[in-house]
């Protein structure tokens, strides 16, 4: 494994990241476009995609199946580069990052919450929250320490023991939400967190994520399709044949469209 290069590459880039002038913007991607293949078969997943977060600000990413959520998440989580266009995250500009730097910046930077849980089997819930706790560059006293902190903030201090199989599914998102806050990142992306969960578990899952995020100032984009936690966004974003939508947004209601005009636009 390449982890003790990546522990110092990702506190070089930390460096660099916290002590530009600080901007305003989380993100700043400016006309985004990207292209799937090539050729007749090529397929524009995102057009043109304008996409603004405020530091410490909770947008929720709603959209129908297919239309472009996902990859505008692995676009601004440097998972995926674009086909063109800008990504700024806290005024990096991540094309200039070289593809060897992209993972340390990345977990420098941003916690990822998945659909599935992504925890790793052989590890106990503390252990995987206490990897990505060392991996943004905690000793392991302090990651052991926070891991266990983390896990009492989800509800799980009795369970912190235990392998993801030993859990429930709604336990083991929680695990997998104080994984992606372990370290305090800056940057909290979820995908559908609880795609996986009934509607009950699920509700109460993003629900925490979103409080726990508020807690750790940390700034939060969520895609998710649970209108019971809209009013918990500081804004909702619609997205719809990989264009940004302006204006009523497809499943939410008259109100809280309202919310997407007091964006950082306004
Ligand atoms: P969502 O998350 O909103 O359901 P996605 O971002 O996953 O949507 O996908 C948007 C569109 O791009 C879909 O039509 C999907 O089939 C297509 N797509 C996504 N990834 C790829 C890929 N690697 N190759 C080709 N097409 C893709
Ligand atoms: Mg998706």
């Amino acid at each position: 494994m390449t982890q003790t290069p990546l522990i110092s590459t990702t506190k070089h880039l930390d460096h660099q990241v916290m002590t530009t002038p600080a901007p305003a913007l989380a993100i700043d991607a400016q006309r985004i476009i990207k292209r799937f293949g090539t050729g007749p078969l090529a397929f524009q997943a995102l057009t043109d995609v304008d996409f603004q977060v405020a530091r410490g600000e909770l947008v929720m990413l709603v959209g129908p199946s297919g239309s472009g959520k996902t990859t505008l998440l692995s676009i601004l989580g440097c998972v995926l580069r674009p086909t063109s266009g800008e990504v700024r995250l806290f005024g990096q500009d991540v094309a200039r990052l070289k593809d060897s730097d992209l993972p340390a910046f990345r977990s420098a930077v941003i916690g990822f919450v998945f659909q599935g849980h992504n925890l790793i089997a052989s590890l106990t819930a503390r252990d995987n929250i206490a990897m990505i706790s060392r991996l943004r560059g905690r000793s392991s006293r302090q990651a052991r320490a926070e891991a266990d902190d983390l896990l009492a903030q989800v509800g799980l201090a009795d369970k912190r023991k235990r392998r993801p199989n030993e859990l429930s599914g709604g336990q083991r998102q929680r695990v997998a939400i104080a994984r992606a806050l372990a370290g305090d990142p800056p940057l909290v992306f979820a995908d559908e967190p609880t795609a996986a969960l009934d509607a009950t578990t699920g509700h109460e899952v993003t629900q925490l994520l979103v409080e726990l995020a508020k807690v750790h100032s940390s700034t939060v984009v969520i895609v998710t399709h649970d209108n019971r936690i809209f009013h918990l966004a500081d804004r909702i974003v619609g997205i719809e044949d990989g264009r940004i939508v302006e204006g009523e947004i497809h499943g939410v209601s008259g109100a809280q469209t309202q919310v997407h005009q007091h964006g950082v636009h306004s």
